[in-house]
């Protein structure tokens, strides 16, 4: 697919064009409907899930997703993940662009027009706007008329509502890194540590700029994505597309009629406008493919408005493929290939990273350990003729209870000693220690090679750590230095 590049020079030599401001016509229809739904839905995800309790048992917080900086935790709803745990993020930022691809490959921008958050705040906010100043005409009349008070309360009404929104987004964000009743009820009374209040500040101003003034602008001229995407798509990709077969020569429905009736060819675009007044990057659709178009759909629902007007077939301005709309100048039917090499990699690679995700989860050890050698001394000779290594030892209770761990010290030769500081001894080789739950706990260990024992320089040691009661292990090697 061609994509047209918005134009930015202004044709004195300037690579600087002033925004055109756009006055988006509000619609009715199917895709509009849709995005209706996804906006409610998303955002009162956005909003309220900071609110929402999952027990976790004593001790644990009760917030289902909480991003816990101070503990290192990361919660959501059933699954903890702790910061050596970090490949799930990185499965889930892979999984998100696989699923972006497939998006783009089935159905072209699909996620800028319905999904992004730079689409649903700036819906939110121009149906604030056609609240309180009117529809596109209402505003376009009062920009030309000169300012009244009662326009002056209008505008200052509407950048109220808009810092509200924006406020309540960066409120709401900030409400996933501590437990929100608390931090709002900190917050309303001025308690609230200042790195919230900063973040709020941020992402207000952020939100009220990016959904409230720069609008289209961030789509066509900040945002990577268009670029990528249109390197990433092909001819098999539903697009927004203006069948030309079928709407040219345009004109004036009196006009086409006329033409009509002399039996010249008369195409069913009767150059109404509709479709460029609802747009919110404020194109023509009918001018091709272009990188401003955010594949809303919104110029289908008025051009299938004004079909249904004048009693013509819907589907003017439609989502079709490159290859149906040469296929349409051809006088062919339409034919589509959804199921094609890049679909069927991407839904394999979606496949496997969300199989291995699921069976690391299943399988996620709530015992863990971790094993560091004392590099300095790397090994102490005592008087008696034997040799002393030094480690620190990590063990990790991801259990919700307390557990008592059983650790030894496996696979060395005959002889070989382990003491804990601090921790009473079971026999010579292993001790029971008890950790609370979900946490850490570190460990001073000692182990003692007898004397007279022939070593090598680098002795291989492992350290086993069993959780007493369900038996669940793990076994981690070491070395064991000598002179
Ligand atoms: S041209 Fe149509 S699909 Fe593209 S941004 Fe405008 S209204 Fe949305
Ligand atoms: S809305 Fe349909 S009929 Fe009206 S100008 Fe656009 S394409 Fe033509």
């Amino acid at each position: 697919m061609t994509v047209e590049a918005p134009e930015t020079n202004t044709g004195d030599g300037s690579l600087y064009a002033t925004a055109k401001k756009i006055y988006p016509q509000s619609v009715k229809g199917r895709y509009r409907n849709f995005k209706w739904a996804f906006m409610a839905v998303s955002l009162g995800i956005y909003y309220f899930l900071p609110f929402v309790r999952w027990d976790r048992g004593p001790g644990a917080p009760d917030q289902a997703v909480l991003i816990d900086f101070p503990a290192r935790r990361f919660y959501f709803f059933f699954i903890e993940i702790w910061p050596q745990e970090v490949y799930y993020l990185t499965g889930l930022l892979i999984l998100a662009a696989l699923i972006l691809f497939l998006m783009n490959a089935l159905a072209g921008r699909v996620w800028c027009g319905y999904m992004c958050f730079q689409t649903v705040w700036t819906d939110l906010f121009m149906l604030v706007e056609r609240w309180v100043e009117g529809d596109r005409r209402e505003r376009m009349q009062a920009d030309r008329q000169s300012m009244t008070s009662k326009r002056v309360g209008k505008m200052l009404f509407k950048h109220f509502l808009w810092l509200m929104i924006a406020w309540w987004t960066g409120g709401a964000w900030v409400l996933y890194f501590a437990d929100a009743p608390t931090l709002v009820t900190e917050l309303a009374f001025g308690q609230a540590p200042m790195v919230a209040y900063v973040w709020i500040g941020i992402l207000t101003a952020t939100t009220y700029i990016m959904a409230g003034h720069m609008r289209e602008q961030v789509c066509v001229y900040m945002c990577p994505w268009p670029r990528i995407q249109a390197a990433l798509t092909d001819e098999w990709a539903l697009n927004v597309t203006y069948r030309t077969d079928r709407g040219e020569p345009r004109g004036s429905l009196k006009k086409m009629k006329a033409r009509a009736a002399e039996g010249l060819d008369a195409g069913d675009c009767v150059d109404c406008g509709q479709c460029v007044a609802v747009c919110p990057t404020g194109i023509d659709i009918r001018d091709g493919a272009q990188l401003e178009c955010i594949q809303c759909g919104l110029c289908i629902d008025a051009c299938d408005n004004i079909m249904d007007k004048i009693g013509k077939p819907r589907g003017l301005i439609d989502y079709d493929t490159d290859v149906n709309i040469q296929r349409h100048l051809e006088g062919k039917e339409s034919i589509y290939r959804f199921v094609r090499p890049r679909t069927i990699i991407y839904v394999g690679m979606i496949t496997l990273v969300c199989g291995l995700m699921v069976f690391s989860l299943i399988n996620r050890r709530l015992v863990d350990m971790n094993v560091l050698h004392d590099r300095n001394p790397l090994f102490v000779s005592l008087s008696d003729g034997s040799i002393r290594n030094g480690y620190t030892i990590r063990l990790i209770n991801k259990a919700s209870t307390a557990r008592d761990f059983e650790l030894s010290l496996v696979d060395v030769p005959q002889g070989f000693t382990m003491k804990a500081v601090g921790i009473e001894s079971r026999d010579e080789t292993s001790m029971i220690v008890p950790i609370d739950q979900d946490i850490t706990k570190e460990l001073r260990i000692q182990v003692f090679a007898p004397p007279k024992t022939q070593l090598d320089k680098s002795q291989p040691v492992s350290f086993s750590v069993r959780d007493a009661e369900t038996g669940e292990a793990q076994i981690v090697q070491d070395y064991f230095k000598a002179p």
